[in-house]
């Protein structure tokens, strides 16, 4: 019989963010539909009592909590130590969490203390005969496999945004929840504060709901005689402040700096999207200023709704890959949009 545990680190130490909405659903998922299987939850934080208190109805049978200031921060020493402590009190078969950055850090090393397998960025799961089975890409997203393990324990960490978040269906039944006290750790690790990178602001936002996506076009000469990333740069920060969007960029326009080019001072290669790129999850797209394929075919694959500002009717690899497609100046747009969102 399998034993599912749902991992979840609290956001900031207190509050229960979508990515572990995530992993509850997609723990709730596999304890329905693998025979027999029992579902605990496992929270890692400084101060749980609200955490808790929304996960109660869950329907899970008991919730293991790791509680203190030092669990505040994510620090790989004192993360694993309270992951393993949980993993091995729940006697956990299948070991389940959304891999947002602090659970990436520490959830292989875990696996390894633990003996156990690990599949990262899974996107997918289905069963064959109630046997789980978990779908990832490889090849940047040209191909996906589907595989099952027998070894256990097996941790299971899932590309966030891939899955519903957890709401609602409260079970009445009240979950047992045990105190794990204050694992032993080796932490030697301070966190004094976050520093911002002195090209500007975060502009990777993976849990936002619009990419917007700027390509070489803002740089280039306009049909005026001139170029304006002066005003490009005002335009697209105007707008990311405004939406909280994530902004992605093309090859092109990432590579301009080393081509010695003018360029966007907040834009680096963290932020291409493409086939040498990333491929973000976010229900809504704008590419502004962009004709490359790889950032219209690979790049916005799994953006859900895609709109697109060209001035050029007859850039190919935006039709058939956007839902919507203004033909029009991106900076006469964006001026207006931004105007309006002002409002
Ligand atoms: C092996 C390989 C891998 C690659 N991987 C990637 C990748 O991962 N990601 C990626 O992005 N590219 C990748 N490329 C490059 C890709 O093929 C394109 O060259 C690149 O994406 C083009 O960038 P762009 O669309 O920003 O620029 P451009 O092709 O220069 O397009 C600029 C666009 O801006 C429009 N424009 C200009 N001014 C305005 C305005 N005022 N208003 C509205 N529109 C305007 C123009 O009409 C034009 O369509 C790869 C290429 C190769 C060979």
């Amino acid at each position: 019989m399998e034993s599912i545990l749902c991992l979840i680190f609290a956001e900031e130490g207190k509050s229960i963010g979508r990515a572990s909405l995530e992993a509850v659903y997609l723990a709730k998922s596999v304890q329905n539909n693998v025979t027999g299987a029992s579902l605990a939850l496992g929270v890692v934080g400084s101060d749980l009592g609200s955490s808790i208190a929304q996960l109660k109805g869950c329907g899970a049978s008991r919730i293991y909590k790791v509680e203190g200031e030092d669990f505040e921060e994510p620090i790989y020493a004192t993360d694993a130590a309270a992951a393993e402590s949980i993993c091995r009190a729940a006697e956990a078969s299948i070991v389940i969490a959304t891999g947002n950055s602090r659970v990436n850090r520490v959830l292989p090393g875990v696996a390894q203390r633990l003996g156990g397998r690990i599949d990262t960025h899974v996107c997918d799961v289905d069963w064959e005969d109630s046997t789980l089975r978990v779908h990832r890409w490889y090849y940047r997203q040209r191909m996906r496999a589907v595989m099952s393990r027998v070894h256990r324990p097996w941790f299971i960490s899932s590309d966030p945004g891939s899955f519903a978040a957890w709401s609602g269906e409260v079970d009445s039944n009240e979950p047992e929840i045990i105190d794990l006290g204050k694992p032993q750790t080796s932490q030697r690790t301070r966190v004094e504060g976050f520093q911002k990178p002195v090209s500007g602001g975060q502009t990777i936002r993976p849990e936002a709901e619009l990419l917007l996506v700027a390509g070489a076009g803002w740089t280039k000469t306009q049909p005026d005689g001139q170029i304006k990333v002066k005003d490009a740069e005002k335009l697209i920060l105007g707008f990311l402040e405004k939406t909280n969007a994530s902004l992605g960029g093309s090859k092109s326009m990432v590579d301009l700096s080393s081509e010695g080019q003018e360029v966007l001072s907040f834009m680096t290669h963290l932020n291409q999207i493409g086939q040498t790129g990333s491929s973000p999850r976010h229900p809504k797209g704008l590419a502004t200023c962009c004709h490359g394929e790889e950032p219209h075919v690979v790049g916005w694959r799994f953006i859900n709704e895609r709109r697109v500002i060209n001035s050029d009717p007859n850039c190919g690899w935006v039709q058939g890959k956007a839902d919507v497609v203004y033909i029009q100046d991106a900076f006469a747009v964006m001026a207006k949009v931004n105007e309006l969102l002002a409002r």
